[in-house]
Order: C-alpha cells, then structure tokens, then sequence
C-alpha cells in the first residue's frame, strides 16, 4: 500500500493526479496554482536537512483542507530543493544555485501559462530563497502576463506572541520556531538531546543587521558555530502545534482572496474614483 499522497490536499488539490481532459476542463478564470519551493540544508545537530521542505509541504496540506472545495486552488508538486549555498559543505546540503532554481520556477510558469493558467503562487519555506524568488516572480510576471504571489508562512507573524524578542530578530535557522514546528509534525525526526542556543554577536551594532535594512552579506559558517541561529531548547511540540494551526487558517483565507485578485482591477477602480473626483 502506497501511503504518500492521501488526505483531502493530496486527493483533492493535487493538480497532477487530474488527466490532461480533466486539466483542459478545468475552469482557469480563478484558478490559482501553488509550487511549493523548500530547502534541503543543515539545520544543526538537531533537526534533519529536510526541515524546510517538510515545514512547506505540511503547511499547505493543512491549510487546503480547509478550503471549500468549490475554490479553483491547485498544488503542483513541491521543489525540495532550493538556494542554499550560504550552508553549502556543511554535509546534507544539496543546494540549487540562483540561475537554476531561477530556471526551473520560470520554466514551471511557463508550463502553466501553456496549460491555461493565470495565476501562480510561489510558496517559499527557505529565507535563503526569497530574494531571488521575489526577482522571478516580476520577470515571470512581464514574460508571461501571468499574475504572481508569493508568500513565506515565516512572514505572517503569527509567532510573535510566542517567542521573545531575541528570537523574533535572530531566530531565523534551526531556533524556536523551527523546532517547535518539526517537534510536531515528525517528533521522531528531531535530536531533542542535541538542541542549543546560538545567537549571533550583533550587540554592538547599532545600524547592522543580519535580514533587515542595513545588512550585510553572510554564509552560516560566519555567523554561527552550530549551524542554527536561534534558541532551539525552548522549543515545544505544543508550541509547534499553534503556530501550525494559525498559519494554515490564515493562508487558507489568503488563498481564496488571491484567487480572487485581479490585476486589472487596480487600474480600473483608480480611473473610475479619479473620474469621480
Ligand atoms: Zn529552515
């Protein structure tokens, strides 16, 4: 018996188990199609490679099963992979480099457009991914008309009553958060014996950041001896458990509002209120 691709997400969302009629069929005016894009990388002595990809992958299953089945929200098979070089030599990292994780999300956009669809999401787990998916998706937008989104559950906030303050600005790679989510999903995943706290020497600093404003460029192995930024030995599977059902209520709503959006739209309502006025 083959176990992989069960539940509501994976029988009802999951784009490629359709035939090619039932795609043609299917109605595209408010469709939106998710490409999950993770990260395969060291994330310490604690927690496995597969952190980023798994935290995606089990995300968005939850949130599509509370979806009305009535919406046109499609998932195609997630990228594990994705631009990891800042923990490339640390064993288990297999990273994509930019160019061609670039390629491959802009050849699936491609594919998509060609299929019919209009609009893509590119739901990212991996902080290392982001600018360079925040590039494609405007270039994807110019080359193929084609709306594009894109979202990091990381980014909704919906820790921050959780964790303190140290952890919310530094607590980007293996730390609370993260831990407290894999604890959850796959417990038997996580070291929990191997679990410590590294937070990065930016006391000093009064401009310089690691993510925000003023930054500056960085591999793991420079600011971190453990591989992880964060305070994974307060992690909590309970902890884990909140944060998951927070962030998949919200992006299951977040799902059907971007369904909904349509760029022209924008245009017109501001010709019709600048008419007015
Ligand atoms: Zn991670």
């Amino acid at each position: 018996m083959f176990t992989r691709y069960e539940g509501v997400a994976w029988e009802e969302r999951f784009l490629p188990r359709l035939t090619r009629k039932q795609v043609k069929e299917l109605p595209k005016e408010h469709a939106l199609v998710i490409l999950p894009i993770g990260a395969v990388e060291q994330h310490g002595d604690h927690l496995p490679v597969m952190t980023d990809a798994l935290i995606g992958e089990a995300t968005l299953t939850d949130a599509l099963e509370k979806i009305d089945p009535a919406e046109q929200i499609w998932l195609i098979p997630p990228i594990a992979y994705g631009k990891s070089n800042e923990h490339l030599g640390i064993p288990g990292t297999i990273s994509l480099s930019a160019s061609t994780l670039a390629g491959i999300v802009s050849d699936i956009a491609y594919s998509l457009k060609a299929s019919g669809f209009r609009r893509l999401l590119l739901f990212n787990t991996h902080g290392g991914n982001t600018d360079l998916l925040n590039v494609a998706a405007r270039e994807i937008r110019i080359a193929t008309g084609m709306m594009v989104f894109s979202l990091s559950p990381a980014s909704l906030g919906v820790a921050a009553d959780l964790l303190p303050p140290e952890e919310l600005e530094f607590g980007i790679h293996g730390g609370d958060y993260e831990t407290s989510i894999v604890m959850y999903l796959k417990p038997g995943w996580v070291q929990e014996h191997c679990r410590v706290r590294e937070m990065p020497a930016m006391n000093r600093y009064r401009f310089l950041t690691l993510e925000k404003a003023i930054r500056f460029a960085w591999k793991m192995e420079d600011v971190s001896r453990s591989g992880i930024l964060g305070d994974a030995t307060r992690a909590t599977a309970e902890k884990g458990r909140i944060i998951q059902e927070r962030a998949s209520d919200l992006m299951a709503k977040a799902f059907v509002e971007i369904s909904r959006f349509e760029i022209k739209q924008l245009l017109e309502e501001t010709s019709a209120g600048a008419a007015m006025g």
